[in-house]
């Protein structure tokens, strides 16, 4: 085979990375990035800022040498180096908006979110005097979104100025600001703001300047009373990433948590989406999704529309029947959603303890590797439904007197061992995103 330019492996590299990576992460971190050299199975990108530079070496690194494997040899390392001309952008800075289908009129309110609801409220009510920052946080597709959008859309008819971003949208400008140097504008569009409402701050979790920067806009618009609202898909303490400064910061103010609703929320919630359609359902139609799906109201509303474009196209009453059929793929996408698999586990330790899968599941009886096969049975047993027979035989088939006693020692020295309370936590986290990515 021809040896292939720097250039060349780079332009390929990156076709097959806008497939991996979301398109905007794709814009921000890979567009203005090339090939420089290739030598000695070392490959030089050339990145437009260091900033870029130190996040992709962070946290893309390894799906692109993982990338880069198919297109070169099995060893090859990949370095971020600033390109010798620094290439400039034009991107606009996307316009503040809200989505007035957002409002507070529209949230059901339970005994399940009541706290965030009151306490979005009072913020809007008196912006900057009441709880500040407000953090908000919980699962997906509970309505933090909602909320914070709530808030955006009440502050316009109050004539406050608010400005409603993701995290994510904040990265990004704070990016574009460093590559084209405008650091003016970046201030004046997030420092000139009586509220700033950013959503998902767990994206810059990690992110050292963006944080550093969120973190500067935090304390001058703070200083200056001005509102803050922040939601998160976790609290601030179990954000390791976080800095410790950020996270005190957070918890000046209120943290209030959204849990996923009960049956009668959802019931209440599938009620008031129905609109018009109401009468062409019939009660216990809503009763049997309101049972489907129980952790995600988005996929609950999904469910509900599905199954009411069903029952119009066919010109009759909405059953539970027909219910069950038209959301039968959803229900059962749910569940996968929420189920991690012994595999899923076992990668994860093996790959957290640097240990092989067959190493995993060997006789070897060193410390390390019996540690990492009990972390391995107690993970299993927390996340899966297997059974300690079946646990026994994912680990090197062992019998169940083993698992049981694993499982006992391991949340006992979780207890009492940081180090290892710490790992056991990285090790979930890094199971809960390879899920994500699984069910995307
Ligand atoms: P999150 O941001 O927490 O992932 P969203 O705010 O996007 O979730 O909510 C997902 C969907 O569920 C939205 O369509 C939202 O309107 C709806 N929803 C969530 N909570 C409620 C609620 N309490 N009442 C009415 N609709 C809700
Ligand atoms: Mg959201």
């Amino acid at each position: 085979m021809e040896p292939r330019s720097a250039h060349e492996i780079w332009e390929a590299a990156l076709g097959e990375l806008q497939i991996q990576v979301t398109k905007s992460n794709y814009r921000t971190w890979l567009g203005k990035t090339e090939g420089l050299s290739y030598e000695s199975n070392q490959l030089v990108v050339g990145v437009p800022n260091v900033f870029i530079a130190e996040y992709l070496d962070r946290n893309q690194r390894s799906l692109i040498e993982k990338t880069l494997i198919g297109l070169t040899h099995p060893k090859v390392k990949v370095v971020f180096h600033l390109s010798p001309d620094k290439v400039s952008s034009t991107q606009k800075v996307s316009r503040p908006g809200g989505n007035s289908k957002y409002t507070f009129d529209s949230f059901i309110v339970s005994k399940c979110n009541r706290l965030a609801y009151a306490a979005a409220l009072s913020v809007v009510e008196n912006p900057g005097r009441s709880y500040n920052p407000l953090f908000i946080f919980g699962g997906v597709g509970l309505g933090k979104t909602h909320l914070l959008h709530a808030i955006y859309n009440m502050a316009q008819l109050n004539n406050v100025n608010a400005l409603y971003v993701s995290a994510e949208q904040f990265t990004n400008d704070f990016v574009n600001a460093l590559r084209e140097q405008s650091n003016e504008e970046f201030r004046a569009k997030y420092r000139s703001v009586d509220m700033l409402l950013i959503d998902d701050i767990h994206f810059i979790s990690g992110k050292e300047q963006t944080e550093e920067s969120f973190f500067h806009t935090f304390n001058e618009l703070h200083n200056a009373n001005r509102q803050i609202v922040v939601t998160s898909d976790c609290p601030p303490k179990s954000m390791p990433q976080l800095g410790d400064r950020l996270c005190s910061r957070f918890e000046w103010g209120l943290i209030a948590d959204i849990k996923p609703p009960d049956f009668d929320t959802r019931l209440a919630i599938l009620k008031a989406k129905t609109g018009r359609d109401g009468e062409n359902i019939s009660p216990d139609a809503l009763e049997f999704i309101a049972r489907q799906v129980q952790h995600n109201i988005r996929e609950l509303e999904g469910c509900l529309h599905r199954a009411i474009a069903y029952a119009r196209l066919l010109g009759v009453l909405l059953t539970p029947e027909l219910a069950a059929k038209a959301i039968e793929d959803i229900a059962s996408k749910e569940q996968k959603g929420t189920l991690v698999t012994p595999n899923l586990v076992l990668e994860a330790v093996a790959s957290s303890f640097q240990l092989t899968l067959s190493e995993l599941k060997s006789r070897k009886r060193d410390r390390e590797t019996a540690l990492a096969r009990q972390v391995a049975m107690y993970l299993i047993k927390e996340a899966t439904n297997c059974s300690l027979a079946q646990i026994g035989l994912e680990l090197g088939n062992r019998d169940h007197s083993t698992v049981i006693h694993a499982c006992q020692k391991i949340a006992s020295d979780i207890d009492n061992n940081p180090y290892l309370r710490r790992k056991v936590s990285q090790i979930k986290q890094g199971i809960s995103l390879k899920q994500k990515a699984n069910t995307l």
